[in-house]
């Protein structure tokens, strides 16, 4: 191929561990914790500092510790063995391979954000993980995907909580030279991709990130021919101004069209997760109306090869933009789609009373063939939203269909729970995830292992969240209300609830603060200690995401708690991986139907912690009465206030009456058996369902061997 990604991370490494920048430079050592502690192995305190940085650890270690390694016996057996898992990954014949050869056209996947490492910040919450996910399970099964997304300049933010509880959000630009990025070039010029709007030409330059074997390219606004505004778009996640919303949208649908022509694909399915990247669909309209078609039948030609998920269950959270913008970037446009500006808007036009908007995802349901929701009841919910696009149809047949959302077994499950399942499901049990059979020799676990094996992960949290601490005790500046409030009492054998997510309203993050009086009263009690960690972070422009954030803190800094109800700063994929490891109960308390699916308690699941979660999203079809536990009922309520009391007393109810007495109900080997045994429950039932395997196995029969086949 022409194209080359230049190579911009040179390393100076021993021959015998001179592989090692590959493994760096490809994000597959993510997802293989064996992979991560190869690094870890080499300068353990260096690797927790640098953030779990290959690239930067690498370049900053101390040369005599790599001779050290490079002639260490263990390490290098450790490495051999490593490589050789890594090379078989790349050799062995794949599961598209032997059950769809036929899909060998690429599959496109368009996203806003991408959750791949906390090293690369380009991801702000539940859609980008889920997205990186996606490019990690179609690694793993082979199939021909290539993702589309920004490269951040400056990444999402760093939150920090005032002693006031006020969230504070640090900005840094992100050095490129640390991440596993590398400029894509053509004659050692950057390839950049061009949109015109009415008043000047906006550029791009593309970045490709290794996913195994999954490229994905990133697109920067950050080029000399943009003016100062233009070189920011790419600056940072979800602008509020609602120019650059547009604009990034623009470029992110057509702009990620163009790139991909650039470097000479031709995708046979194009994947939207999400709205921002709808306009993709009229870009494929103006490759063929410029070839001669007329808009209708290129219309016709394309929709059939676009696939759209949609992850918004309430109206007021879709992607819309006023026609004034419209015009403003798009007015030199809809003529090389052969339309007049009314024909333009038509296709996304959104009229309610007497507003018109530009509505994203009515742009992508009225021009892709595949259109999905992210579980049961948000297909459902959505096929009521959108039921007024198809006025001639019941409810029941408006043509959106659901794929439940899953979650990356690997990247989330602990080492020592793989080490575990290895042990009684077999070396191979991984190739095998969605085989609910497999998933019985569950029940073989001697319960002493499974417990055990939790309290370790249990204690590794704690420990975590005390360096944490430290490190910012160390630098200065936090209170000592801080540093209680950030986890320092952490009990690793107390009965440990977890709630980290986005602060979004509709989450409800103080339903269980509701009545603190009846709470203090119930986590205080002696010897059934209860805690309560909270984390996430509010969008920097909603104030009342941050004032929940605030009310969780003036909770969490009483002292009458005992340091036993905490807030975690930052939440990003290092911490949830502690979280939803080593907490004891994951605790969701949406407002239902918002939650259109949910992903964290699926992490948590698989790792034996058990689910404390409303009858909504993904849990209500999880929910079996034995691998956790219901809040709620699975109905609709009249008014959000009756709905929140309801709630609330189901909660404090279950947690008295049912949790604490059955976690605290120990034998004389301090295990209780009936806790054990839904641990067990919720993995077999969690784990092959709810996996990124079913679903995007799911999609491939679903939605992208049909578009394909059109092709
Ligand atoms: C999984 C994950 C989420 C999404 O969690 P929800 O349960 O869908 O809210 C958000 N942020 C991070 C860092 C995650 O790992």
């Amino acid at each position: 191929m022409e194209f080359l990604t230049s190579p911009s991370q040179k390393f100076d490494l021993p021959k015998p561990i001179a592989r090692l920048s590959e493994l760096a430079t490809n994000m597959w050592w993510t997802w293989h914790p064996e992979a991560a502690r190869l690094f870890g192995r080499l300068d353990y305190d260096l690797w927790e500092r640098l953030g779990h940085n290959p690239i930067r650890l690498l370049k900053e270690i101390d040369k005599e510790k790599l001779n050290q390694s490079a002639k260490d016996k263990e390490y290098l057996s450790l490495y051999d063995s490593l490589f050789k898992t890594f090379d078989s990954y790349f050799k062995q014949k794949t599961w598209t391979q032997k059950t769809h050869p036929e899909l060998k056209n690429p599959i496109a996947y368009f996203s806003m954000e991408f959750g791949l490492h906390e090293t690369l910040p380009i991801y702000s919450g539940g859609l980008g993980v889920l997205a990186g996910d996606h490019l990690k399970e179609a690694s793993d099964l082979g199939l021909p995907l290539i993702g589309v997304g920004f490269m951040y300049a400056q990444g999402y933010f760093s939150q920090r909580i005032s002693e006031h509880g006020w969230q504070e959000a640090l900005n840094n630009p992100l050095n490129f030279e640390h991440l596993p990025v590398s400029l894509v070039t053509k004659n050692n010029q950057p390839v950049i991709i061009e949109f015109k709007f009415p008043d000047r030409t906006l550029h791009a330059q593309i970045w490709e990130v290794r996913v195994g074997r999954i490229p994905l390219y990133l697109l920067d606004s950050n080029v000399p021919n943009n003016n100062e505004y233009d070189r920011l778009l790419t600056a940072r996640l979800y602008w509020s101004d609602l120019d650059r919303r547009v604009m990034q949208e623009i470029l992110l649908g057509i702009g990620g069209a163009r790139a991909l022509r650039a470097l000479g694909y031709d995708p046979a399915v194009w994947h939207m997760n999400e709205g921002h990247a709808s306009f993709l669909t009229l870009e494929r309209i103006r490759e063929l109306v410029t070839s001669g078609l007329t808009f209708d039948q290129a219309t016709e030609q394309t929709c059939a090869q676009n696939v759209f998920t949609t992850h918004t269950p309430v109206p007021a959270g879709n992607d819309e933009f006023p026609l004034w913008l419209i015009d403003k970037y798009l007015s030199s446009y809809w003529g090389e789609l052969g339309l007049t500006r009314e024909q333009f808007v038509d296709v996304a036009k959104h009229q309610q009373a007497h507003v018109e908007t530009y509505s994203m995802p009515i742009l992508a349901l009225k021009l892709s063939n595949g259109r999905n929701g992210v579980s049961e009841l948000h297909g459902e919910v959505s096929r009521d939203m959108w039921k007024f696009l198809w006025n001639d149809k019941n409810v029941k047949d408006v043509p959106i269909d659901h794929v439940t959302n899953g979650v990356h077994t690997r990247n989330w499950l602990a080492r020592r729970m793989n080490l575990l399942l290895e042990k009684y499901l077999g070396a191979d049990w991984y190739e095998n995830l969605d085989d609910h059979e497999l998933m019985q020799k569950i029940n073989a676990i001697p319960d002493a292992e499974l417990w055990g094996t939790h309290l370790h992960l249990k204690r590794k949290l704690a420990f975590y969240l005390k360096e944490r601490v430290r490190d910012r005790w160390t630098h200065g500046g936090f209170h000592p209300v801080q540093v209680v409030s950030s986890g320092v009492l952490i009990n690793p054998y107390a009965l440990t609830i977890g709630f980290a997510r986005r602060f979004a309203t509709y989450k409800r993050a103080s339903l269980v603060l509701s009545q603190v009086e009846r709470l203090l009263e119930i986590i205080n009690r002696p010897n059934m200690p209860v805690q309560i960690i909270f984390a996430g972070k509010a969008h920097p422009a909603d104030d009342p995401g941050k004032q929940l954030i605030q009310k969780v803190y003036q909770t969490v800094k009483k002292a009458e708690t005992g340091g036993r109800i905490v807030f975690v700063e930052d939440y990003e994929m290092n911490l949830a991986r502690y979280l939803v490891q080593g907490v004891d109960v994951w605790l969701n308390t949406p407002r239902r139907p918002y939650e259109a699916s949910g992903t964290s308690g699926m992490k948590a699941a698989i790792n034996g912690v058990l689910n404390f979660s409303i009858m909504d999203g993904w849990w209500r079809e999880a929910y079996n009465g034995k691998n956790g536990w219901s809040i709620g009922e699975d109905k609709e309520y009249e008014a959000t206030d009756v709905q929140d009391v309801a709630d609330a007393e189901d909660l404090y109810h279950k947690l008295e009456h049912e949790i604490i007495p059955m976690y605290y109900n120990r034998d004389p080997k301090e295990m209780s058996a009936e806790w054990i045994g839904r641990m067990k429950n919720a993995m077999q039932t969690v784990i092959p369902q709810f996996s990124t395997r079913r679903m995007v196995k799911e999609y491939v029969e679903k939605f992208y061997t049909k578009a394909n086949g059109k092709s």
